[in-house]
């Protein structure tokens, strides 16, 4: 007897079992009571998340989150799910780090389905390891599954590629967070080659020092950067400058976290007029800037079809 609802995916090799528009656990991803899974949600956009985030998310019987996890995404929560909020902002802990990590411990040995959700990736600039290295220290097991991280997200709905065939060869993730001593010791000379992307986490407090001291190191002042605020969200806005004036935009617009500092010449690959809502490039109108054999041999073909 076939049992299936319109709405049910369940071939026997099927990755994603739908029932009702909801994706219920399968294979690795079962969460088990007394165990936690570390989730990375990504940047903001519930459409961003993962399937096997998705899976945890429908299981989670208790949710410790961030600031940074949406209300998109919180919203997807079972209704019976209870919501311990345990946010950050900077240099203002909400609960700590120590107290976050008993939390986990805690709950897991109340014989919980724990989801610890966090923004982006929980593994990029997100303590997740702290977390995971203390609950695997008192005998919690946790599940861990990646996020979209803010780079790649933010930057992608920006129209903004992080690497590009002849204008960045590489990108570098790098923290903008000023440390415990106030200072802020970063590799200035390694970040400083033109064609590499720079993203930075956290450095919107910290941004005049930060282009302060590409410059003294040698990057060209004139070089693209653009801040992404609130990135993949509805409320996403993206001002684009450069290196030498980006702290004058900060001021301008009041721009506060969550933010991230993007420094390269990728800034400017795709034309700005393309991008009609974020992540949507509109083809209309376009006039192609390539200069490159294979995408003038791609137009050609194109247009004799
Ligand atoms: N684990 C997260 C990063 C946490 S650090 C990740 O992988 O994305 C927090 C910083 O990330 C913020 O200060 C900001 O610089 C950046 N960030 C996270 N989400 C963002 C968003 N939606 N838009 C812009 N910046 C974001």
């Amino acid at each position: 007897m076939n049992t299936s609802s319109p709405n049910q995916v369940n071939q026997p090799n099927s990755l994603i079992s739908v029932d009702n528009n909801r994706i219920s656990a399968r294979g690795k991803s079962v969460l088990n009571s007394g165990e936690v899974a570390l989730v990375g949600s990504g940047p903001g956009d519930a459409e961003l998340l993962t399937i096997r985030a998705m899976r945890f998310i429908e299981q989670a019987e208790i949710a410790i989150y961030d600031r940074l996890v949406s209300d998109e995404i919180l919203a997807l929560l079972p209704e019976n799910c209870e919501r311990f909020y345990v946010g950050k902002e900077q240099a203002k802990h909400c609960v700590p780090q120590d107290r976050i990590n008993e939390i986990l411990v805690e709950e897991a040995r109340l014989g919980k389905k724990v989801l610890r959700l966090k923004g982006g990736d929980p593994f990029i600039f997100g303590r997740g390891g702290e977390e995971a290295e203390y609950m695997l220290q008192h005998g919690v097991s946790c599940h861990i599954c990646p996020g979209i991280t803010a780079a790649s997200g933010c930057t992608t709905y920006a129209g903004i590629p992080l690497t590009h065939r002849g204008v960045a060869q590489g990108c570098t993730f790098i923290t903008g967070h000023i440390q415990n001593n106030g200072l802020l010791n970063l590799p200035w000379q390694s970040l400083c080659c033109p064609t590499q992307t720079v993203v930075f986490y956290m450095g919107i407090n910290t941004l005049s020092k930060i282009t302060e001291k590409l410059v003294e190191h040698g990057r060209d002042i004139n070089t693209p950067a653009a801040l992404i605020r609130k990135g993949t969200q509805p409320e996403q806005k993206t001002y684009r400058g450069t290196i030498g004036n980006l702290a004058e935009l900060v001021k301008k617009h009041n721009i506060t976290p969550p933010t991230l500092i993007i420094i390269g010449d990728v800034v400017n690959q795709l034309t700005t007029e393309q991008l009609t809502t974020p992540g949507f490039l509109d083809a209309k109108n376009y006039t192609s800037q390539g200069t490159d054999q294979e995408t003038n041999a791609i137009e050609k073909q194109t247009k004799t079809a």
